[in-house]
Formats: C-alpha cells, structure tokens, sequence
C-alpha cells in the first residue's frame, strides 16, 4: 500500500517513491540557546510519526537533526545578535557550555517524549569547513557578492527563487522599499557574516574571520550525509518562506540538481482564540513544566496525535487534560488486557488493514487512535492477539503501550520489618504504640491500610 504525504512544494498529497529503498530524511532541529518548549517539540514528536510511519512500511530511515549553535540571529533577515552569543552574556557561561547544556535538556525530553533518536546529530560548529566549502562553490558559479558585512547569496541569479512558498517575487521586490543596507535585493541573504568585533564563535574564511550564516549549515549537513537529493525534508511552516526557500535556493545553485523531493511542515500551537502561543505571551509550558502539574510526557504526545499535524494544535491545561484522561484509560485497561484468558475471534488483520491505511493517508492519527480504541474496546477478539497488535500499532504512535503492566513494588526491608512489628503490637491490643509504627512507616513513605483481616501497604506517589 502506498504511502500518501502532503508536498508543501507541489501542495498535493502524493504517494511516496524513496530514492532508494534506505529513505533520507533531514529535519531541522533546535537553536540551543534555551529551553525548547513544546511548540518547538510538536516539530520533532511529528517528525518522528513519519519516520515510524515509513519503518511501519518495511523501510529504513536514516534520519539527520541540526543543532544550530551558531549564527542564529534574533531577526531572520541577517540582522540582529546572534542568540547564542547573546545567552552566553546574559548567563556568564561560553557559548560552548550554554549549546552543551540546552542540547541535552532537549534530549532528555525527546527520550520523554518516545522520539527515536535520528542517525546523527549534527552539530553546525562542527561542519564549518563544510559551510565554507558550499560557499566557495557558489562564488565559483557566480551566485555571492560581498558587502560590508559580509558574503550574501544573490537571489535573482537563481530562477525559481521562492518556488517554495509560491512568493510572488516581484510583487516582494518592488514592494514598498525596505532598509536592506548593502544587500542587492529584499530577499538575498548572508551566506557568512564578518565579525564586526570580537566574537567567542568566529572562524578563519577566504572571505575574512567571521561565521556562517544560519540557512547555510542546513544545506551544507543535509547534503554531506544524505546526498545532493533528499527524500523527505521537514520543519515548521513558519520555515517555508525563508529558511526552506534559501536552502533550496542555495542547494540547488551549487549542485544543480533537485535538493529535496518531499517538503513536509507541521502547524503551530495556537490558544483558544486561534492565535500562535508564542513564548513572549505565556503559555508555552517546557515538557519538564508540564510534568511538574502533574502530566506525563505521553499525555502530551497523545494530546498531538489527536490533531492532523498541518493543522493548529488548539492547546490548553483543559485539552491535556482530556488527553490525560485518554491514556491514562488506556493504561488501565491495557493491565485488565493483559490478565485476560478468554477465547475469541482474531481480528488482527481487519484491524490491522485499518490501521495502516489511516497512518498511511499522509499520517492521520486521530483516525489511528480511533481503530486502536476499537481494538482495544472489541472484547471478541482474542486477548492475546488483541495485545501483540495494540503492541505492533505503538510502534507508530509510540504511547509506551510495552510499558503498560502492573509495577511490582519492591518494599523496603525496613519498612516491611516495622509492619511486622506493627502487627505483633496490634494482636497485643498496644494501638498507641502501633500508631507510632504507622507514622514510621508513613515517613518512609508507605501508607498502611487496615482491612479486616490483614493490613495493606500503599506506596505513596511522590
Ligand atoms: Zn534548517
């Protein structure tokens, strides 16, 4: 069956021919100067669904993430200070130890977040002789020119400039006249940028010291481990217009050849009201803030695969809630599941069938998430069956269903020690002395039950 993915560049839905049967998948990742909120972690919990997706169908995917930690400027049209540089003043620590720090919190919530980890993280101020290299074969073909303040792509020597966003170009350039310093025309950008004084990141180049500009390293790592031509290349829509447009523009001004065969794009968070949730407004919560009001990584990731990704996710505390609710049903009936022996009928393949077709037509999870309550609710269909397929879907939607079963807790040997003695005082009718116990093992943190015949140890949630 075959796969169907919306093409931002062909806005169609279109069944999808890897290049190769190993598929080629590039997304862009994080700028590491802060806390990835999860507006920024929808990007990647959608990335992941469509790689799962593709291993679904019997492929591989070696799938490459950028880490910019260099050349990010506060405004995407080359100007402004560069984020990292700027965090590295306001926390009094190097840039190095600031990218360090943010990379591996943002790991850790994509561990949370059952994100598989890509191929290979590749880090921008790794790939700078790589930058440099793309450049140089730029400047051979005729595409730079240098200003002041450094070497910029000119745009109009590229003809399908914007063929990504369907710019209107000349409508965009003859627009109303915008300040664009010593830039030829609106849409060119910096390819690298001269320190204009001492920097901590700044390299030797052919053109002066200085540094990348932030389209460049997409360009220069997608291609170094993926080839000229990628299958698949993802991001936020907020990339279309100039991030994704000036990749093309660059990749394909260099190699000539088609730099990506699928452009795929997630939608933002929006409030209720519809607007973006963006982090001056408040309320873009970090993964590590969610659980800290009682949420559980999953809740969210299952809170995104109710929305198709193209479309706004309407987020607030209410909708996580009833995401909450969901799995957390889930996981009680998954443990009832798995203790169930009855006979039935095995319906892994309808069901399966469904499942497949719903994923494949251009990732709809919701309707995923439908078939999968359908199973689960189908109490003819045979237990086990039932559980190795519930199992086999997760491998798409990745909501920990494995990790579903009862925790045996292992009680301490002195709190079971001091429930003994408990027991002893209380066959003696010593309840005062026996209370004393109880709030022992209270501190310990296990509350004790009296029943009628015996007592019951609870552990207490933390
Ligand atoms: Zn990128």
């Amino acid at each position: 069956m075959a796969i169907e993915l919306y093409n931002t560049l062909s806005r169609k839905k279109e069944a999808f021919k890897p290049i190769k049967k190993e598929v080629r998948m590039y997304s862009c990742g994080p700028t590491v100067y802060s806390w990835q909120h999860i507006g920024n972690m929808r990007a990647y919990v959608f990335a992941d669904i469509l790689r799962r997706v593709i291993e679904y169908n019997g492929y591989k995917v070696k799938h490459v993430i950028n880490v910019t930690d260099v050349g990010h400027l506060t405004s995407d049209a080359d100007e402004g200070e560069d984020k990292m540089e700027l965090a590295s003043e306001k926390e009094g620590k190097t840039a190095g130890k600031i990218a360090q720090f943010y990379f591996q919190e943002f790991e850790k919530d994509v561990r949370k977040l059952n994100i598989e980890a890509p191929w290979k993280w590749a880090w921008a101020t790794k790939h700078i002789k790589e930058q440099i290299e793309l450049i140089k074969k730029l400047e051979n073909k005729g595409y730079t020119y240098k200003t002041k303040d450094g070497i910029y792509f000119d745009s109009r020597k590229f003809k399908d400039y914007g063929k990504l966003a369907r710019l209107n170009i000349k409508e965009l350039r003859a627009g109303k006249r915008v300040d664009v310093g010593e830039k030829k025309h609106k849409t060119d950008f910096a390819l690298w940028k001269f320190s204009q004084e001492k920097r901590q990141q700044e390299w030797k180049s052919p053109w002066g010291v200085g540094f990348p500009g932030w389209h460049l390293e997409c360009s220069a790592m997608a291609m170094k481990y993926l080839g000229n031509t990628l299958d698949i290349h993802t991001g936020g829509e907020d990339h279309i217009s100039v991030h994704h447009t000036n990749e093309i523009a660059q990749s394909e001004s260099a190699t000539g050849k088609k730099f990506v065969n699928y452009w795929m794009h997630n939608g933002f968070l929006v409030d209720e009201e519809g607007r973006k949730v963006s982090k001056s407004k408040g309320g873009l919560y970090t993964i590590t803030e969610l659980e800290e009001r009682g949420y559980k990584p999953e809740h969210f990731r299952y809170l995104l695969l109710l929305t198709y990704y193209r479309k706004p996710l309407h987020f607030s505390l209410e909708n996580l809630d009833a995401a909450r609710n969901a799995w957390e049903r889930i996981n009680r009936k998954v443990i009832e599941l798995r203790k169930e022996k009855h006979k039935g009928v095995d319906r892994t393949k309808e069901y399966g069938l469904e499942f497949l077709k719903a994923v494949n037509d251009d990732l709809n999870t919701a309707k995923a998430l439908d078939i999968f309550w359908k199973a689960l609710n189908d109490f003819d269909f045979t237990p086990g069956r039932k559980i190795v397929l519930l199992e086999k879907f997760d491998r798409v939607l990745g909501l920990n269903i494995k990790g579903m079963k009862e925790k045996k807790v292992v009680v301490p040997a002195e709190v079971k020690k001091l429930l003994e003695q408990r027991e002893q005082l209380r066959k003696q009718g010593k309840f005062a002395q026996a209370d004393i116990l109880r709030q022992r093992i209270l501190e310990l943190g296990y509350t004790v039950e009296d029943k009628p015949k015996s007592s019951v140890l609870i552990k207490n949630s933390s």
